[in-house]
């Protein structure tokens, strides 16, 4: 039976009609008792006559009301009854005269009473005159729970009003407490879910359950070893935190424990999964979808009532659901840190053992970046397995290490990162670690580490940090192969600045004014004339102007280059337009390409689409590219340039020399003209003309059809040497510098090359 249920029962003590008396349990009294955490029910009589409040009280003074007695307040007015009613704000019933200082003041006051917020309150009216009673709708407006004429209340009728309106009372106040209880699990559950690990989780469960049962818990949570089988499982179980009376050392076993009954509830609960015994015990079992057990005891010494049990299992079901997706985050957590291949931390790992360490900086760390050369063919003459298990071997060769090794992780197919203490091991040490030979079954294969290393400076930002090791990389296996490069202090002032520099010059690529070309011409040295000139971008940020030798990489390393080029292609077209507008000769335009951009898809067929926007044809612009790298990717730069070839268009190797073309190659290449580099025109003179590298790719241009450009000529000994060696176009600043495109017609006006060895002379 249920007070729900039965909202007419009246308390024991009252003799009535055979069929109005109900015995009320008392372990349900005890459940309701406690919901207000009060031990008497207050009642405040609000009457301006005196003698009522007397009757009253002689009426009901000693009486019990659902099993406990009442307290009794008195105030003579509706003001005074507001006050006194603001100040006990847990009083279960007023009653209160309708005329008092006005013939509505009772009313006045109920109404202010519920807009004030005091809903539990319960509400009997009574009045000396029966003409003055208020209507219906106000009474249900007003929550008002009995209207009666004073004389119609004598004991009896007076007794079973108070004892319906305080069961009322009881019941609203319960409801209030659990919704507030509720409130509490959500906001709980919320917090709970915020902390991702299990330990975590488990120290907030214990801080909810106090918070619910509003006293100090004395709890312990244990945890499960994933896919341990029920049965001898309280031996598996560990405690990982722990609270009060029950405070035992994380780690401990749960059948260590010296409490006996969190064991033997625990084996209990293997089929039950959660039990509440008030005045005992709360205790939880779960088993996530993983396969890991949760248990959690909490001694409830103190009194339970009804709704705290409610309670309790509402938010021991949550606490279910929650530990299986905080399972679940982890095993996500620990797969996104993990090499899914090996077994072994990945970058993700790597970079958040660098973010912990800056958040507790102490000793030196650096950062080394293990580049495996061999992997690749390891990989492709044997097998991924093979491959696999040679890394692992080298990443076990650098664990062992020891306590100098804070982390090795894989951190790109070739590459361990090694995050290491200085004050404990040296670079040399951890390169020195790497064997120079693993075995893999029978295999016997090389390792010739190249390795990278960078400061792990306090505060430093983690992702540029791991970026500028990587960037090391590149660089070391440009100059110490099979060695250690360390990435000096101005190695990443520059990374720093090219990051910085990133998003100004897309406004700049994508802007009108301060990313253009200057021109330098090229010039027949027999004739004395202008045949060509190269497009160099200028960029200018905030007045100062920036070397393309800086931004270029920038560009090309961001993806940029295609939209550069195009950039410069408008540039280009721009100026061929002005120049025939003033009925100049049209003079070819040579524009650089990055190999890069030849490599991105349809390069030649969308770069051919610019130019015809422009209006630019082969006799308009021309492409310089240079050839380092361009082995490597032979076919697709051959098949690109044979496009662009064919289409009438010619095309000129740049800074020739400086790469490490194979002449066979380079003679299958689409290609017209050779630009020997700058470095190679630096120490021509006569004497050693014949000998030089310049004059032997003069040579071989000539016996393989392919024009000649000489670049950098600063000097008229180098122009004599060359025009020596048969070379008949030559650039360089002893002829005429780059201007921008705009200035060029001006500049070059009156140009001659006498002029202009005149003022070399001078
Ligand atoms: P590059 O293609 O070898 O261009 C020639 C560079 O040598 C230019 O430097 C030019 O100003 C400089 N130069 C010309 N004559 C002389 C001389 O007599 N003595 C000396 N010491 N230098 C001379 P700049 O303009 O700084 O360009 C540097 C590099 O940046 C270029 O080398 C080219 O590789 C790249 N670059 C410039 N503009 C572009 C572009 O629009 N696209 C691409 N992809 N690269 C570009
Ligand atoms: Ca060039
Ligand atoms: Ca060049």
């Amino acid at each position: 039976m249920s007070a729900a249920q039965q909202p007419n029962t009246f308390h024991q003590n009252i003799a009535l009609d055979e069929d109005d008396f109900e015995l009320v349990e008392d372990d349900e009294l005890a459940g309701d008792a406690q919901v207000a955490g009060t031990t008497r029910w207050k009642v405040v009589i609000i009457d301006d006559d005196e003698d009522v409040h007397n009757a009253t009280e002689f009426c009901i003074k000693n009486e019990l009301i659902l099993g406990k007695p009442l307290e009794l307040h008195h105030a003579y007015s509706a003001e005074e009854g507001l006050a006194l009613l603001r100040q006990h704000t847990d009083t279960a019933v007023a009653l209160i005269d309708v005329v008092m200082e006005s013939p509505d003041a009772g009313l006045e006051l109920v109404r202010r009473i519920r807009s004030e917020g005091l809903s539990s309150l319960r509400v009997i009216l009574r009045t000396g005159q029966p003409g003055y009673a208020p209507e219906l709708a106000v009474l249900q407006q007003y929550d008002i729970n009995d209207y009666r004429t004073k004389t119609e209340l004598t004991n009896v009728r007076l007794i079973c009003a108070l004892t319906t309106a305080i069961r009322a009372y009881s019941q609203i106040a319960t409801i209030e407490e659990i919704r507030a209880g509720l409130e509490q699990i959500v906001h709980g559950i919320a917090n709970l879910f915020n902390e991702s690990s299990v330990s975590l989780f488990s120290q907030g469960i214990l801080r909810q359950l106090a918070a619910l049962l509003k006293i100090p818990v004395n709890g312990v949570v244990c945890v499960g070893v994933r896919n341990a089988p029920w049965s001898n499982s309280a031996t598996e179980m560990t405690v990982i935190s722990s609270a009060g009376a029950l405070t035992s050392v994380g780690g401990s076993r749960l059948s260590e424990l010296a409490d006996p009954r969190v064991k033997e509830v625990f084996i209990r609960l293997q089929e039950s999964g959660e039990e509440v015994e008030p005045g005992s015990h709360l205790a939880m079992a779960f088993r996530s979808k993983q396969g890991s057990q949760l248990f959690v005891f909490v001694d409830i010494n103190t009194p339970t009532t009804d709704a705290d049990v409610a309670l309790l299992r509402v938010f021991s079901a949550n606490v279910a659901v929650i530990f299986d997706n905080i399972e679940l985050v982890e095993r996500l957590d620990e797969l996104a840190h993990c090499d899914s291949g090996l077994r072994i931390p990945n970058e993700n790992a790597l970079s958040r053992a660098l973010q912990k360490l800056m958040r507790e900086p102490g000793e030196g760390h650096a950062l080394a970046m293990v580049r495996l050369p061999e992997f690749g063919f390891v990989v492709s003459a044997y097998s991924q397995e093979v491959g696999q298990r040679y890394l692992l071997q080298v990443h076990q060769s650098l664990t062992a290490l020891g306590e100098g090794v804070v982390l090795a992780a894989r951190v790109a197919d070739d590459t361990i990162g090694v995050l290491y203490r200085r004050s404990v091991c040296s670079a040399e040490q951890v390169h020195a670690s790497v064997p120079e030979v693993v075995l893999v079954d029978e295999l016997c294969l090389a390792v010739s580490p190249t390795m990278s290393v960078v400061d792990v400076p306090a505060g430093a930002e983690v992702d540029s940090l791991i970026n500028e090791a990587m960037a090391g990389l590149c660089v070391a296996q440009r100059t110490v192969r099979g060695g250690i490069h360390h990435c000096s202090e101005r190695a990443r002032k520059e990374l720093a600045e090219r990051a910085s520099l990133h998003p100004a010059l897309v406004r700049a690529i994508g802007g009108a004014s301060d990313l253009t070309i200057a021109l330098q011409p090229k010039v027949d040295i027999e004739t004395g004339e202008f045949v060509g000139a190269e497009a160099l971008a200028r960029w200018s940020l905030d007045g100062a102007s920036i070397s393309p030798g800086k931004f270029i990489p920038i560009a090309e390393s961001s993806g940029l280059s295609r939209l550069l080029r195009d950039k410069i292609i408008g540039e280009v077209g721009a100026w061929a337009r002005e120049r025939a507008v003033h009925g100049a000769t049209v003079l070819p335009v040579a524009v650089n390409l990055s190999l890069c951009d030849v490599h991105t898809r349809n390069f030649a067929e969308t770069l051919m689409k610019r130019l015809a926007e422009e209006k630019l044809g082969p006799a308009d612009i021309e492409f310089e590219i240079t050839e380092s790298g361009m082995m490597e990717s032979f076919e697709v730069t051959s098949r690109e340039l044979g496009i662009l070839k064919a289409a009438g268009f010619r095309v000129a190797i740049d800074d020739f020399g400086t790469g490490y073309s194979s002449l066979s190659y380079l003679g299958k290449l689409p290609i017209d003209t050779l630009k020997i580099d700058r470095a190679f025109v630096a120490d021509l003179d006569m004497e050693s003309a014949k000998g030089s590298i310049a004059g032997t790719t003069i040579a071989m241009a000539k016996s393989m059809n392919l024009a000649v450009v000489a670049e950098g000529v600063e000097t008229l000994e180098q122009h004599a040497a060359l025009r020596f060696l048969g070379c008949r176009v030559c650039q360089g600043f002893l002829y005429a510098r780059p201007v921008l495109a705009r200035d060029f017609a001006k500049s070059y006006k009156d140009w001659s090359m006498q002029k202009a060895f005149g003022a070399v002379a001078a």
